[in-house]
């Protein structure tokens, strides 16, 4: 039985703060405000496999009133959540992200942001698309006030 999951996050930017997207420390003026590291691309894959698996979102399972996910590192969520997976039977078959961000160009990063997450869920690379976009100045990413992030999920149960 095949399954599919969406996920979709925000996060806006913050003076001080690191930029973290798909578990790759990325140069910039700012970072993302978020109580773990605001992994924006990782949240929204994990909120992809979650959905497919019908299980909790990623706001019920981590918490951000739980100081134990402060500062976290979101690959190890990301790197749980694909163990929950395989725990309850779940094969992930493949995965396909979309970041949207004005600034910094991400189009460098790319390949080593599919290499962590597909580290942190244990699938071969090939398994992981992650692309980038502007939104050509238009909306909150346009304007620099954040970054959003979409992902699917297709999973094999049984
Ligand atoms: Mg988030």
């Amino acid at each position: 039985m095949l399954h599919i999951g969406h996920g979709y996050d925000v996060h806006a930017f913050a003076e001080g703060r690191r930029l973290v997207l798909g578990g790759v420390d990325i140069p910039h003026t700012r970072g993302l405000d978020g109580h773990s590291d605001a992994d924006v691309l990782a949240h929204a894959l994990m909120d992809a496999l979650l959905g497919a698996m019908r299980a909790d979102d990623i706001g019920q399972l981590f918490p951000d009133t739980d100081p134990a996910y402060e500062g976290a590192d979101s690959l190890k969520l990301l790197s749980h959540v694909a163990t929950l997976a395989r725990e309850l039977g779940y094969t992930i078959l493949d995965v396909d992200c979309t970041v949207a961000a004005q600034a910094p160009k991400l189009a460098p990063h790319r390949q080593a942001m599919r290499e962590n997450l597909a580290r942190a869920m244990g699938v071969p690379v090939e398994t992981v698309g992650v692309k980038a976009t502007t939104t050509e100045h238009l909306g909150f990413v346009g304007r620099e006030e954040g970054i959003a992030a979409w992902a699917v999920a297709l999973v094999e149960e049984g």
